[in-house]
């Protein structure tokens, strides 16, 4: 077998209003590389990533120029082999992302190659472990007035999840104080509530706000400072106060191992678009499950059903915000907190590209 044809095109896809955290601000719309590897029966493996506007186009051009060469006419099937090929053709200037995106959107569709070629599900074929996986849904809302934040929260709850995350970081926390007080008397006590600081704070600022954040018992605070301060993660971990979790801001495989090594989180949370794709993220996740820590995960939901469908260690995933719905055939289901990983062979996400076509940038 060998890769026969790659295409890579790239989207701009509208927020159905404007969405903000921390460290992102105010977001309006996001990208969509979407990566497509044809081998020589015509079998066709579809990989995709989603990253912040205006980034997605020099994403897509480090396929083009570093992977698309580099992998025609090899055998799809060893991934590991092409993975470690792509890594050391752009090794001088990745190490890390924006490499690791582009890595990943390649990593995908060879996976999702081999399922449909194997004609497994994506979830079986990485070692099935269960087939319902618990969820939350990830609400971007640092923006929102506090009327609209329990609004969107009860959207949420009549959609089937059972745990829900909202922003932190707002200009006192006196103001976040107040919004998670209003949050946590909105929801009845069986719905589990998650925060998210989004880099807002430094380690002193944290240690302040855990000691406030202590009694709403949240399932976890995530990534309260900068993501690199492994340190910092290590300190506000050994204060006991509130599980932290993070890792959707890491980018290599060392960089993941730093913070596990460090005792930094209660909950290692990998996006597999940010950290080089499903090869790599397995590896966090086994590395997670070897550290007994759990593993959750960031963005992409469709795709990450079926990683945590394999993990023994997997907590919840989070229904990002960024939704691809309108452009695919058919979206995930969410049944009483839980979404069942698709059977369809590799990954399942089949994409309207006439309806896409409107929205393509490169
Ligand atoms: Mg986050």
């Amino acid at each position: 077998m060998f890769i026969s044809d790659i295409k890579i095109d790239t989207y701009n896809i509208p927020l159905p209003e404007p969405v903000e955290a921390y460290a992102a601000g105010i977001m309006k719309s996001f990208d969509l590389v979407i990566c497509r590897i044809t081998n020589d029966n015509d079998v066709e493996g579809i990989g995709y990533i989603t990253v912040h506007e205006n980034q997605g186009k020099a994403i897509a051009q480090i396929i083009k120029d570093s992977f698309v060469d580099l992998l025609k006419n090899k055998d799809p099937r060893y991934i590991e082999y092409l993975w470690n090929l792509m890594w050391k053709k752009v090794h001088y200037a990745g190490r890390g992302a924006p490499v690791s995106f582009a890595i990943a959107a390649v990593d995908v569709a060879l996976w999702d190659l081999k399922g449909k070629y194997l004609k497994e599900p994506l979830w079986s074929l990485l070692g099935g472990y269960q087939k319902n996986v618990l969820c939350y849904a990830g609400n971007i809302d640092l923006n929102f007035s506090k009327d609209k934040l329990l609004e969107e929260a009860t959207k949420s709850l009549d959609q089937g999840f059972r745990a829900i995350k909202m922003r932190l970081g707002r200009e006192t926390l006196k103001e976040d104080l107040e919004r998670l007080d209003a949050m946590r008397n909105h929801l009845s006590s069986d719905i589990s509530l998650m925060a998210d600081a989004n880099e807002a704070w430094t380690v002193n600022q944290a240690m302040k706000a855990f000691n406030e954040i202590e009694k709403f018992n949240l399932v976890w605070l995530e990534e309260p400072i900068k993501p690199d301060d492994f340190e910092g993660y290590k300190y506000l971990r050994s204060l006991g106060k509130v599980p932290i979790a993070a890792g959707e801001n890491l980018h290599t495989l060392a960089e993941m191992n730093l913070l596990i090594k460090h005792n930094g989180v209660d909950y290692v949370e990998p996006d597999l678009t940010t950290c080089g794709g499903i090869t790599a993220y397995m590896k966090v996740a086994k590395l997670a499950e070897i550290n007994n820590l759990p593993v959750v995960s960031h963005g992409v939901h469709e795709l990450h059903v079926h990683l945590l469908a394999a993990c023994p260690n997997a907590s919840y995933m989070e229904f990002h915000a960024w939704r691809i719905d309108n452009y695919i055939e058919e979206k995930l289901s969410i049944n009483n907190g839980y979404s069942p990983a698709p059977d369809k062979p590799g990954h399942g996400v089949v994409f309207d590209f006439e309806k896409l076509s409107k929205l393509k940038i490169d």
